[in-house]
């Protein structure tokens, strides 16, 4: 380039520089620090939230809470929602009060090993006798449909995923495709990998299904594996082949020389929860959206009277998912406002079977077909700073490519090899994409199973998921920064189309 023309080249950029510094000042979004986040999660896993359970005292103080920090952060309440804020989600509470089960196998009385089952009741009572039973393994064939008759009938299904296939219902969908298949009843065998006495004692507590769901089998429960290897040994059958028979997909069930007197009494309470809901108004809306998303229950008093610790505080799952949607929310509320219109919400239920985006998906507040993007985040704070980013839901080459440009931005890896995807149906996002909204859940809490495990197999829901110095909160810090990033590209109207594949 020629001398004089260079020099009046840099004249020229600093005059423009100078008389209109917007152009070139980028709007930078300041990063969300480890202290922001743990000022969050410290007051939502506070005992003071007891918790955070569904339609008790702490969900008063945690959506107060929400909805206090988002609008500090400039969101508003959807304009004519009756009730700002909060989109109330009807349920009913079952809670069991006492039970009985009597087996007989060829006629003669049977005593399952101690403890070994427990019983929910659909309704105040119930007294069913003489139910044939019929092993039906996952319950449904490689298509996805009930595989065994089980009309009038005691249905004994296994916990775990199918292994024929990888978009197949999960345990309490199969049970309900039981139900509504006419089973009177269905007992799930437990699996290995939860303790018994855990599931025990929370299946045993309260079920909680949304109002308007589909009705269960009138009583439905769990069996332990010990419990349920005995029965079937009394039967007759041997329980590690019946195991292996049912990995077929076409599988047929298979009907046992037992019979069942199932009686329940329960205590039926409906009531109301809440998704709290709220909108950043987009600067130059084009009838698309991005939908942020979190959940902010979690298990309550989890634990019996008499420990000393009674509360499941939550603090990685999920109030760390909610302290990035308060910080991520205050970033796009303070900075340059992004086109499209931003909806952030805070789910309830989750933990209860995803039961709030369930009802959100059934009801939402703007058209699902306008959300171009659904973000969910949750148990975020696993992974130390420098984690690779891995996505779960990945595979639209689009959406995929915006995750790697606005992470290789951040100066972030990819982990794209998508051992991620086994947690799909374990969260939020999967109400809505079952849904066909593309939902993602992006981040470094699902790329180091190492690290995610270690949590699973520790505090994961037990009442040792409090705030500490000691969560990571660095990989938590980058994600949120990489959640700003991909609000903004996800809501500009110019470089994402708003439909991709
Ligand atoms: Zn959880």
């Amino acid at each position: 380039m020629h001398a004089t023309k260079f020099r009046a080249a840099i004249a020229a950029a600093a005059l423009l520089a100078f008389a209109t510094p917007a152009v070139h000042a980028k709007p930078v979004d300041a990063p969300i620090t480890e202290t922001e986040l743990a000022g969050h999660i410290k007051i939502l896993a506070g005992d003071a939230f007891e918790g955070r359970a569904p339609g008790t005292e702490g969900e008063d103080r945690t959506i107060a809470y929400i909805v206090g920090e988002w609008a500090k952060a400039g969101l508003e309440a959807v304009p004519g929602s009756a009730t700002p804020w909060l989109q109330p989600v009807p349920f009913v509470e079952t809670q069991g009060l006492g039970s009985t089960a009597r087996f007989s196998v060829r006629g003669r009385d049977f005593a399952l090993p101690d403890d070994g089952i427990v019983l929910t009741g659909r309704d105040p009572s119930a007294a069913l006798t003489g139910l044939p039973a019929v092993f039906v393994g996952y319950g449904i064939d490689g298509a996805g449909k009930v595989n065994a008759d089980v009309k009038g009938k005691l249905a004994i299904m296994l916990f775990d995923n199918a292994p024929f296939g990888d978009k197949l219902p999960r345990y309490r969908e199969r049970r309900q495709m039981l139900a509504d298949a006419g089973a009177s009843a269905v007992l799930v065998i437990a699996t290995d990998a939860v303790p018994w006495e855990q599931l025990r004692e929370t299946a045993g507590s309260k079920v909680m299904r949304l109002a308007d769901a589909k009705p269960g089998a009138p009583v439905s429960g769990f069996l332990s594996p010990a419990a349920a290897d005995a029965l079937l040994k009394q039967a007759g059958e041997d329980s590690n082949a019946l195991h292996e028979a049912a990995k077929s997909p076409g599988y047929k069930g298979m009907a046992l020389p037992v019979s069942a007197d199932l009686a329940t009494q329960s205590a039926i309470r409906p009531f109301a929860s809440n998704n709290v809901i709220a909108k950043l108004p987009g600067a130059k809306p084009d009838g698309k959206a991005v939908l942020f998303l979190g959940h902010w229950d979690h298990l309550g008093i989890c634990e019996s009277e008499g420990t000393a610790d009674r509360i499941c505080n939550g603090a990685v799952d999920n109030a760390s998912g909610i302290a990035v949607l308060i910080e991520v929310a205050k970033r796009l509320g303070k900075g340059a406002r992004p086109d499209r219109d931003i909806y952030f919400l805070a789910t309830t239920a989750e933990e209860k079977g995803l039961l709030g985006a369930h009802y959100f998906a059934d009801h939402p507040v703007v058209p699902l077909s306008d959300i171009t993007v659904a973000l969910n985040i949750d148990t975020i704070a696993i992974s130390p700073r420098g984690t690779p980013v891995a996505t779960i839901g990945r595979g639209k080459p689009a959406y995929d490519a915006v995750v790697r440009e606005a992470a290789t931005k951040l100066g972030r890896k990819l982990d794209e090899d998508g051992e991620a995807d086994a947690f799909i149906q374990r969260q939020d996002g999967w109400a809505l994409g079952a849904k066909g909204v593309t939902s993602l859940m992006v981040g470094g809490s699902f790329s180091d199973m190492k690290l995610l495990e270690a949590f699973l197999g520790s505090h994961y829901h037990t009442a040792t998921d409090n705030f500490s110095d000691t969560i990571p909160l660095g990989g938590a810090a980058e994600d949120a920064d990489l959640h700003v990033a991909l609000g903004r590209a996800f809501a500009d109207t110019k470089a994402w189309p708003g439909t991709a594949k």
